[in-house]
């Protein structure tokens, strides 16, 4: 059974070959969606969504934190299609800081890409939403989030984070009565290149001996939570929490 034919979706962050994004777009594709990938480089965007399976996919460049590129996006999925399904505010950094190294800086390229790149870019789709009395908005908030970071981002990562998911509760709770849902993910550790060559093997032993299941998760694993959230099988959830963190954090 595809899951989302038919429907329309905007991943900010999906030209990274291995991340998450990308895999949420392979698997939305695969369940019939017509996909527009938003990331920094107009170039990369537009690889990753020719790699798609399906016609009618397209990259778009727009950085999530300027309010005018999210704009130009939804419009350009508006001309384009019509109508504006679902969105994965998946566009996110980090950095392996302690507290008291964070500087001016750091805080606001961290704090930006995530919390204020989901708030431009759901304000960006929301009034189409709202207009079709339809839509989900998945946001990528992390277990750094819930426990605290212990992985690999600094406290502002954490921070910027939990700020997703106050926002995501806050809009869930905002957007219900013209049913339009949001719903945030929390990956624990998956093996992406937001980490790739960045943990010493004595960092990846402790991170893996922290999880039950003791594997790093795989994009796929978080693919399949955004299809969960985006399609109609979780009509009568919003405003959660969807852990995918191998029993890392059970709470
Ligand atoms: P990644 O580094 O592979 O991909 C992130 C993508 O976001 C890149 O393509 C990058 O160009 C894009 N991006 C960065 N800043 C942007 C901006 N301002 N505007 C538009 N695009 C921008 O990372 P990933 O591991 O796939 O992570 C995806 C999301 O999942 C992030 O929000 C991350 O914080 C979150 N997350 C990842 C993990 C993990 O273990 N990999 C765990 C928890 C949460």
């Amino acid at each position: 059974m595809k899951l989302l034919e038919g429907q329309i979706a905007i991943i900010t962050g999906a030209a990274s070959p291995r991340g998450l994004g990308k895999a949420t777009a392979q698997m939305f594709a695969e369940h019939g969606a017509t996909v527009v990938i938003m990331d920094l480089n107009k170039a990369d965007a537009e690889a990753s969504a020719a790699d798609l399976p399906g016609t009618g996919h397209f990259g778009i460049n727009g950085n999530v934190t300027n309010k005018d590129d999210c704009i130009r996006v939804a419009q350009a999925t508006l001309d384009a299609f019509g109508k504006i399904d679902v969105l994965v505010n998946n566009a996110g950094i980090t950095q392996p800081l302690k507290i008291l190294d964070i500087e001016a800086g750091h805080y606001d390229a961290v704090t930006d890409v995530s919390l204020r790149g989901t708030l431009y870019m759901s304000q960006a789709v929301i009034p189409a939403m709202r207009a079709q009395k339809s839509g989900s908005i998945v946001n990528m908030s992390s277990v750094s989030a819930q426990r605290g970071g212990g992985i690999f981002g600094g406290p502002h990562y954490s921070a910027a984070k939990a700020g997703v998911l106050g926002l995501t509760k806050a809009m869930a709770r905002e957007l219900a009565p013209d049913n339009v849902r949001a719903n945030a993910i929390c990956p624990g550790f998956i093996a992406t290149d937001i980490t790739a060559g960045k943990l010493t093997d004595d960092m990846l032993k402790q991170v893996l001996d922290g999880i039950p299941m003791g594997r790093a998760g795989e994009a796929k694993d978080v693919a399949g939570c955004a299809l969960f959230l985006a399609s109609g099988l979780s009509g009568y959830c919003t405003g959660t929490e969807l852990d995918v963190n191998g029993g890392s954090l059970i709470h």
